[in-house]
């Protein structure tokens, strides 16, 4: 059984550095449709023209082309043994286009992780990398924006996960090896078929 996870989690939460390590540790692909719409965007692809205004403002790009993105992402052949999504689903319309395009293929979440942190902690961390990075999103108006749209269109997506069955809420205020130990606790704890893609 491939090992299909989805991290969801507010801005700032450690999703992405999670990822990355669950990618390393179990090699599947980390697939993170920010990073995706970035490299269109730094392409200057059409969908790269269409989208840059909206990352930059901390909007939410449309269901249809996220949902499209994805479609050709999951289609590669790296996603067979597994994959982790960050960043997607953001919204009930791309949870339920999830939903029927892993059912076409015979497939479903293995599990889903919600890693929790306070806005307050969300909006000092993204401060801290706005000086280290320069993402034209990390703004504080964008931050703003995007934590509001995080938990107006996607924190309800635990809920929807929950009623499925496979949520697992970790506490996400603390250092990044301690987060990971739970992560990897959890997935250790998996029926033995279910990890051993
Ligand atoms: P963050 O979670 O810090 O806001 P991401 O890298 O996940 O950053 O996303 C950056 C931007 O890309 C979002 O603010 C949004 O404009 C766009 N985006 C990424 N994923 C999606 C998605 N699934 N649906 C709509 N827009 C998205």
């Amino acid at each position: 059984m491939p090992l299909d996870i989805l991290l969801l989690g507010p801005q700032g939460s450690g999703k992405g550095t999670q990822a990355k390590r669950i990618s390393a540790e179990y090699g599947i692909p980390h697939i993170a449709t920010g990073d995706m719409l970035r490299a269109a965007v730094a392409e200057g692809s059409e969908v790269g023209r269409e989208v840059a205004s909206i990352l930059e403002s901390g909007g939410l790009v449309r269901d249809d082309l996220i949902v499209e993105l994805i479609r050709e992402r999951l289609g590669r052949g790296d996603t067979d043994p597994g994959f982790i999504l960050d960043g997607f689903p953001r919204t009930t319309g791309q949870a339920e286009a999830l939903d029927a395009m892993l059912s076409e293929i015979g497939r479903s979440l293995t599990i889903v992780f919600e890693l929790q942190v306070d806005d307050a902690v969300a909006v000092e961390r993204l401060t801290k990398r706005a000086r280290e990075q320069s993402r034209a999103d990390d703004t504080p108006e964008a931050i703003g924006r995007r934590l509001e749209l995080y938990h107006r269109e996607t924190e309800p997506l635990v809920e929807y996960y929950r009623i499925r069955g496979n949520v697992i809420g970790i506490h996400g205020e603390r250092p990044e090896g301690e987060v990971f130990a739970e992560i990897q606790e959890a997935l250790e704890a998996l029926p033995r078929e279910e990890t051993a893609a």
